[in-house]
């Protein structure tokens, strides 16, 4: 079928909306039409090139949700009509990492989804010219419809607006898988977070709801410092202003954070995570950093049990805790609405990566269908 979809031709270059051929799913894949999906940094990495070579021409999109409109054979857990959010990692629950408890690491996922193919090693997508096109992170999901493996399509309840449920499979997973998984953030922690966009945000609702006090948001930008006090940051450092943050975080902490999260991706921002936690303190990076770059810190410091970790797609079970953060959506204890500072339609994506690179705003929420995902455009 022919659908409309974001694709990226060439790093560097402005994305096109243009028509996609789409093949049906096979065996263990699912149709879902695509309601609403979130443009996330690592999108912005994408388009710029800062991933390495071979990535193109791509359906981007990696975060969303939509309705199953049909599943391929063998598929059991959903259904036409069904409500799905993304899970761009599909586990294939019988790899080494699978069976070791680590389905984020999973070596289906990482070989096929590399090269942009579904866990059979193969692309549903076609330029019209017949050029086979890569499925971005599995997922494609700045397009009108999407063929995805079943696994990443994970069901939750049709009362939670799709809008919002399209944050869940990526912005959410990570960032409070990074606080509960790694960081396994207890009451009374400390806790920083230097960068607050849509992943930064959900870091610091994750440490909300761990019990974390204080927990200290750090940015340039002070409408995101805004945004981080509604989700719980008790204390917001402008780096951007006369404060120098880890001066700042150590004077409020009496020596520093036990646990410091890096969300922008960048060899600087690490630095400063670094020097923000007290001995015995964790410095967690989620942030996606470009292919090539180093962070380096200060070694001696590995003398007082600090600790540097790297975190990926919330390191743990994203397709089983979907449907866990969904309820807490629903029950009011996860706000989803208040980290979407913008919403736009499909064309609305290169603007969307370009508020990004300006670091402007939290999340974009492209309405691909309007009125399927539950909130007008305007
Ligand atoms: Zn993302
Ligand atoms: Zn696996």
């Amino acid at each position: 079928m022919r659908i409309r979809a974001a694709v990226l031709h060439e790093p560097g270059r402005p994305v096109e909306i243009e028509e996609v051929e789409l093949d049906p799913p096979k065996s263990n894949e699912v149709l879902v039409r695509v309601a609403a999906a979130g443009v996330c940094h690592s999108d912005v990495r994408y388009a710029d090139g800062d991933l390495g070579p071979g990535h193109c021409p791509m359906v981007m999109g990696h975060e969303g949700a939509g309705v199953v409109e049909s599943v391929g054979e063998s598929v059991t857990h959903v259904a036409p009509g069904d409500h799905v959010a993304f899970c761009f990692v599909p586990a294939c629950r019988a790899c080494r990492y699978c069976l070791a408890g680590k389905p984020n690491l999973c070596e289906i996922v990482a070989e096929h989804g590399a090269r942009g193919m579904l866990m059979d090693g193969t692309s549903r997508l076609r330029l019209l010219d017949g050029t086979t096109l890569q499925h971005g992170l599995r997922t494609a999901c700045f397009a009108e419809r999407t063929v995805i493996a079943a696994g990443g399509a994970v069901p939750i309840p049709a009362e939670l607006p799709l809008w919002q449920a399209a944050l869940l499979g990526c912005g959410v997973v990570t960032g409070i898988g990074a606080v509960r998984n790694v960081a396994r953030v207890q009451p009374g922690d400390s806790v920083a977070v230097f960068g607050c966009g849509g992943v930064g945000l959900q870091v610091i609702a994750g440490a909300r709801l761990a019990g974390a006090d204080p927990i200290i948001a750090v940015d340039r930008v002070p409408e995101k410092l805004e945004l981080a006090r509604v989700q719980g940051a008790t204390h917001a450092v402008n780096a951007a202003g006369e404060d120098r943050p880890v001066s700042a975080i150590r004077r409020l902490t009496e020596g520093g954070v036990d646990y410091a999260f890096e969300v922008i991706g960048r060899p600087e921002t690490i630095r400063l995570a670094w020097g923000a936690i007290r001995p015995g303190g964790t410095t967690v990076v989620v942030g996606l950093v470009p292919e090539g770059v180093e962070a380096t810190v200060p070694a001696i410091e590995f003398l007082s049990d600090k600790s540097l970790r790297g975190t990926y797609y919330g390191s743990g079970d994203p397709a089983a805790e979907i449907p866990g953060l969904a309820a807490l959506a629903l029950a009011g204890d996860l706000d989803l609405a208040g980290v979407v500072t913008h919403v736009d339609g499909l064309d609305g994506v290169e603007a969307a990566l370009d508020r990004l690179r300006r670091g402007e705003g939290a999340r974009t929420v492209l309405l691909v269908d309007a009125e399927l995902a539950g909130r007008p455009l305007s």
